[in-house]
C-alpha cells in the first residue's frame, strides 16, 4: 500500500533521527518517522527492573558473532525515542585528538571534521535538550565554550568517596556533564535522584527524544509511526535516487512510504542491515556500497570496573544512573607506556539490589546475602571506558536466515585486538590503583571471563573520499545524494567517552545542511 508521499522519511526516532525530524520540520518540510518500536507515553516508564525489560529489543533480528560478541541485548532500542529513551545521559565529548588519529598517531582514521566543526553545535545541543555540567572545570582537557544552561547535578557519598582516591593518584575529577535536570528546565521537572535512568524517566527530568526533539518536532506536525519495520530504501530505475522506503506496519502488512529524500538513523546495527538489503541490478552489493565499506569497521567501547566497599553508609542508591564524576586524564592516546587508545575515567553512579549481587558473581547462598547487606549500604563503583581501533574485519553482514518480515537477518561480528586487550589491561591496574587509596575496607576489579562491549559506532563511516568511507561529513551517501545517514553509524573512529552528546551534535550539524542546501538535494 502506498501512502502519501512527503518531504522527508526518517528511519529511527532515537537521538539521531529525532534531531532530523525537528530540524526539518522547523525548516518547513514534511515530514514522517518511522520506528519498528512500540510508541510509549512518559507514564509507560515504570521504576522497575522487571517492568524495564520492556524496553529491549525484541527478536533476533542481529545474530552476534567474533571472540567478543557485542551485547546487543543491552545496548539496542527498542521503542520511539531509541535507546535514548532509557539511557545514563551521560554527556561528555570528544576531544579535538578523537578527530586527528590518523595525522597525529598515524593509526585508524581521521575524521574529515574538527573539534572546532563541531564545537558550536555541543553548545546548540546542550541549550536544547539541557545539559547539567561544569564547564570551566572541563576546559583543563577542551577548547573552551558555552556554559551548560544548568548548574553540574548533586553529589552523594558514594561519588565524593572516589575523590580522595583520584588525588592520590594524580587524577582529576570534575563534575560529570549530564543529560539530566539539575534544576527545572523549559517546563520538565528536576531530577529526584532516585536512580531509576536505566529504564526510563517518567518525569521527564532526563533529556529523552520524546521529551527534547521528537516532542518540538511533533508539535511542529511530524507524524511518528510507532510499529513500522522498515526492511528497504527503494530507489528509482536508474539506481541514481532514493524515491522511498518499504516498510511493514503493526498488522505486518507491506507498506511504501515515498519521500524526496530518506535519512537512515537505525543506529549503527539496522542502518547498514537496511543499506545491504536494498540492493538491486544497480547496486549489487546494496546502496552506498560500490566500495563495500557498508557494514565495516564496527567498533565498541571496553569497560574496566573497579568495586570498592566502604564500611560506612554512602548511600549507594542515590543519584542518578550517570556517573557523578568524570576525568579527561588518561584520555591522550598515548596515556600509557603499555597501551594505545583513548581511556574515560567515570565514578559514582546509583546502584540497585541487582548491581549488589552482580558485584559478587562469585558468591552464593548465605554469602551473598551477607555481601549484599554490607553492599546496601558500602559499595561503590568506578568505570573506565577504553576506545577500540577501528578494524574491517568487525563487521555487519547478511546472513541466509530471515526474520518475521522474510528480510535477511545481519551478523555482527566482533573481535577485540591486542591494542583492546592491553587498554583494558591498564584501565583495571589504573582503576584497582585509585581504589586503593580511598578510604575504601576492598577494592577488586571487576573482571570476568566477558570483556565487556558498550556503544556501538560505525557502519557506514564518514570521509572525504568516496573510495575509502561510505558518507561525506554531514551523513549524505557519496553515491545517492537524496539518501543521508545519521547516528554513530557515520564514526570513523569512536573515542572514549559516550557517545550521545556527539550523536546528537553530528545530526543536528547535518540536519541544518540538509535543510540549507534541500532544494539542491530534494531536487
Ligand atoms: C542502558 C543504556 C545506557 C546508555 N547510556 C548512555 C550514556 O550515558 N551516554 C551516552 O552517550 N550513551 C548512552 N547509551 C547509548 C545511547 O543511548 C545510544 O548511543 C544512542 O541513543 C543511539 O542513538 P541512535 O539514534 O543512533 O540509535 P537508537 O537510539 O538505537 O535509535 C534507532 C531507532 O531505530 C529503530 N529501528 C531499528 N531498526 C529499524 C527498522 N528496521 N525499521 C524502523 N525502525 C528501526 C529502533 O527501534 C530505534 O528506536 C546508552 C544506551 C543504553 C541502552
Ligand atoms: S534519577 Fe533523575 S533523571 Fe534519573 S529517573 Fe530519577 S528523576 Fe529521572
Amino acid at each position: 500500500m502506498a501512502n502519501e508521499k512527503v518531504d522527508l522519511v526518517v528511519v529511527g526516532s532515537g537521538a539521531s533521527g529525532s534531531v532530523y525530524a525537528y530540524a526539518l520540520a522547523k525548516a518547513g518540510r514534511k515530514v514522517v518517522v518511522l520506528d519498528n518500536g512500540p510508541d510509549r507515553p512518559l507514564g509507560d516508564l515504570i521504576s522497575s527492573d522487571i517492568w524495564g525489560r520492556r524496553l529491549k529489543p525484541a527478536g533476533g533480528a542481529i545474530l552476534l558473532g567474533g571472540k567478543n560478541p557485542f551485547a546487543y541485548a543491552n545496548q539496542g532500542a527498542y521503542a520511539v525515542g531509541g535507546a535514548a529513551l532509557h539511557y545514563f545521559a551521560q554527556f561528555p565529548r570528544y576531544l579535538p585528538t578523537d578527530f586527528k588519529m590518523k595525522s597525529e598517531h598515524n593509526r585508524g582514521h581521521d575524521w574529515p571534521i574538527s573539534y572546532e566543526d563541531l564545537a558550536p553545535f555541543y553548545d546548540r545541543v546542550a541549550a536544547d535538550v539541557g545539559v547539567s555540567g561544569d564547564a570551566k572545570a572541563e576546559e583543563k582537557w577542551r577548547p573552551p565554550g558555552k556554559a551548560y544552561p544548568m548548574p553540574p547535578m548533586k553529589t552523594f557519598p558514594a561519588g565524593e568517596v572516589w575523590l580522595k582516591g583520584a588525588e592520590a593518584t594524580g587524577i582529576h575529577l570534575v563534575p560529570m556533564a549530564n543529560g539530566m535536570n539539575s534544576q527545572a528546565f523549559k517546563g520538565r521537572a528536576a531530577c529526584l535522584y532516585d536512580g531509576w535512568c536505566h529504564v526510563g524517566c517518567p518525569i521527564g527530568a532526563l533529556a529523552n527524544p520524546l521529551v527534547t526533539y521528537l516532542g518540538e518536532a511533533r508539535k511542529a506536525g511530524v507524524e511518528v509511526r510507532g510499529l513500522s519495520n522498515v526492511t528497504r530504501v527503494l530507489t528509482n530505475q536508474a539506481g541514481t535516487r532514493a524515491v522511498g522506503v518499504e516498510y511493514y506496519d503493526a498488522n505486518k502488512e507491506r507498506q511504501v512510504q515515498e519521500a524526496s529524500v530518506v535519512v537512515l538513523a537505525a543506529w549503527s546495527a539496522q542502518n547498514p542491515r537496511i543499506l545491504l538489503n536494498s540492493a538491486t541490478g544497480k547496486h549489487p552489493n546494496g546502496l552506498a556500497n560500490s566500495n563495500k565499506l557498508v557494514g565495516k569497521f564496527m567498533m565498541t567501547h571496553h569497560i574496566a570496573g573497579t568495586w570498592a566497599l566502604f564500611d560506612k553508609d554512602i548511600t549507594p542508591h542515590m543519584g542518578t544512573v550517570g556517573a557523578q564524576f568524570m576525568s579527561y586524564d588518561r584520555y591522550a592516546k598515548t596515556s600509557y607506556p603499555s597501551a594505545f587508545g583513548s581511556s574515560f575515567i567515570t565514578a559514582g553512579t546509583s546502584h540497585k539490589t541487582n548491581d549488589y549481587s552482580l558485584a559478587r558473581a562469585d558468591l552464593f547462598g548465605r554469602e551473598l546475602a551477607v555481601f549484599m547487606k554490607r553492599a546496601a549500604r558500602g559499595l561503590t563503583h568506578l568505570t573506565i571506558f577504553g576506545e577500540e581501533l577501528p578494524n574491517i574485519e568487525n563487521r555487519v553482514e547478511l546472513v541466509s536466515e530471515k526474520d518475521e518480515y522474510g528480510m535477511p537477518m545481519a551478523r555482527l561480528t566482533h573481535s577485540f585486538d591486542a591494542d583492546a586487550v592491553a587498554l583494558w589491561n591498564a584501565n583495571f591496574d589504573q582503576g584497582v590503583k585509585i581504589g586503593r587509596a580511598t578510604d575504601a575496607k576492598e577494592v577488586w576489579p571487576g573482571k570476568g571471563p566477558i570483556m565487556p562491549t558498550s556503544h556501538l559506532h560505525g557502519g557506514a563511516i564518514m570521509g572525504t573520499d568516496s573510495s575509502s568511507s561510505v558518507t561525506n561529513s554531514y551523513g549524505q551517501t557519496h553515491e545517492v545524494p537524496n539518501l543521508w545517514m545519521a547516528g554513530p553509524c557515520i564514526f570513523p573512529t569512536e573515542g572514549a567517552s559516550n557517545p550521545t552528546y556527539t550523536i546528537f551534535a553530528t545530526a543536528l550539524r547535518g540536519a541544518e545542511h540538509l535543510a540549507e542546501h534541500w532544494e539542491s538535494v530534494a531536487l
